[in-house]
């Protein structure tokens, strides 16, 4: 369906779709992987598309950034070192750097152009891209973490488009096996999982697949996420051994603002609606 001046992904396993009414289209890029588009919107600031999907709007994308970040870097007794696969628009960078102990944040997109758009469109989301702790590289992510030292990274954010094209190889066991070595004994892999209101064999799925490499512990946190197909969301978050209980005390005193995290939305998140737990076999 089309209208004048709406914009619409249609999301054809839920027969649903997302809209926004729009009022121009800002610019346009195929990059060698993926056609990027970013339109203003009359409501939600500027929209990012791949490939026709909805990225991130101006308005909304503080709901994912901090979720996919704030409760993995929480959990983790004292992160140091986090890699970031994707997150090309460099949200996720941000909130990551906002904890002080991250000493070093690696972001490996794939796809320069990306960056290149947030810059010119998104600039508050790349407001920490000159913080020394961050590198900003231009890889496969595949390739990155197959390279990673052994034992080297505290958490590894997976913050990919969806399992298609190049983000297909993202939520496999070969993936997760470098993941796996990648991270140090106490490391987590958290990595955005798609809705829980229609895609929960695909959360099973991951979950299946990243415990053939060796995670034992999972945990699927919910979140709402009005630009993204059925307007809520999650991330997975994986450990080699151990169990999910957060620095809660540190997420009520940490030292930056949230406009969605807090140390009760985290405690809220852990308890799964009784259909997604059921269906997670928890
Ligand atoms: N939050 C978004 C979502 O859930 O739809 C994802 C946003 S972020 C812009 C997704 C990024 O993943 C894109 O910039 C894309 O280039 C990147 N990506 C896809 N496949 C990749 C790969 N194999 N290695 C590194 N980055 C990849």
């Amino acid at each position: 369906m089309t209208a004048p001046n709406w914009l619409y992904e249609n999301f054809d396993p839920a027969g649903s779709a997302i809209g926004y009414r729009v009022t121009r289209k800002l610019d346009e890029v195929q990059s060698p992987f993926q056609k990027i588009e970013i339109y203003e919107s009359t409501d939600w600031g500027n929209v990012m598309l791949i490939d026709g999907a909805m990225m991130v709007t101006t308005r909304d994308n503080f709901l994912y950034h901090e979720m996919v970040s704030h409760p993995a870097l929480f959990t983790h007794a004292d992160p140091k070192h986090v890699v970031i696969i994707g997150g090309g628009d460099c949200g996720t960078l941000r909130e990551v750097l906002r904890h002080p102990g991250v000493q070093k944040a690696v972001q490996c997109d794939i796809d320069e152009q990306v960056t290149r758009m947030a810059e010119k469109y998104f600039p508050e989301l790349c407001e920490s891209n000159s913080d020394p702790r961050a590198e900003i590289l231009f890889d496969d992510g595949i390739a990155y973490m197959a390279n990673c030292a052994p034992g080297s990274v505290d958490i590894v954010i997976v913050d990919s488009t969806d399992p298609v094209g190049p983000a297909e190889g993202l939520f496999n066991k070969a993936f997760y096996d470098s993941c796996f070595r990648a991270l140090k004994d106490d490391g987590i892999l958290v990595q955005q999982s798609e809705s829980p209101l229609v895609l929960l064999d695909l959360i099973n799925e991951m979950r299946g697949e990243m415990r053939k490499a060796g995670f034992d512990s999972f945990q699927t946190l919910p979140f709402p996420q009005p630009c993204y197909p059925t307007g809520w969301w999650s991330c997975t978050l994986a450990r080699k051994s151990g169990g999910f209980d957060f620095r809660e005390a540190d997420a009520r005193a940490k030292p930056f603002t949230t406009k969605y995290y807090s140390a009760d939305i985290h405690k809220g998140a852990q308890h799964l609606p009784p259909f997604v737990a059921e269906a997670l076999g928890e």
